[in-house]
């Protein structure tokens, strides 16, 4: 008699979750969680269509897949600007260059246009959850 639900399952229920959940503040978060959604939408069919006792390979599989995509994802963010994608030049540190913008994800020119923008002016700086980034 098994009156809990086995640890397999468990596991599985709780890297699809995994998969399932990024901060919303999360760069590219529409593409990514679809992506990541249908990794778990293909493990999840796969573990349903085997034999229980394979339900671990499936869980490590998409552990695997999600690493790997966590690392894409840094991969492409790192060192670039949020907002214009442009890579940051540490050197280009005029006011309106493309250096980083102190700890921020934009470079000195978005935040310079960011601030410079007239009363109709929005962007994913001043106003992210009109770009993507915010609850679904
Ligand atoms: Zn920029
Ligand atoms: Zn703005």
């Amino acid at each position: 008699m098994q009156d809990r639900t086995p640890d397999a399952v468990r596991d599985l229920l709780a890297v699809v979750l995994d998969a399932l959940t990024l901060p919303y503040d999360t760069p590219d978060y529409s593409r990514r969680i679809l992506d990541r959604a249908a990794e778990a939408r293909t493990v999840a069919v796969a573990a349903l269509a085997e034999n229980p006792a394979d339900i671990g390979w499936n869980v490590d599989y998409l552990r695997s897949k999600l690493a790997a995509e966590q690392a894409d994802a840094e991969r492409r963010d790192n060192g670039r600007c949020r907002r214009c994608l442009r890579p940051f030049d540490a050197d280009d540190t005029r006011f309106d260059g493309h250096a980083r913008h102190a700890d921020t994800p934009w470079c000195r020119s978005c935040v310079d246009n960011c601030h410079d923008g007239g009363a109709e002016h929005v962007c994913m700086i001043c106003n992210p959850a009109r770009y993507g980034g915010g609850a679904q």
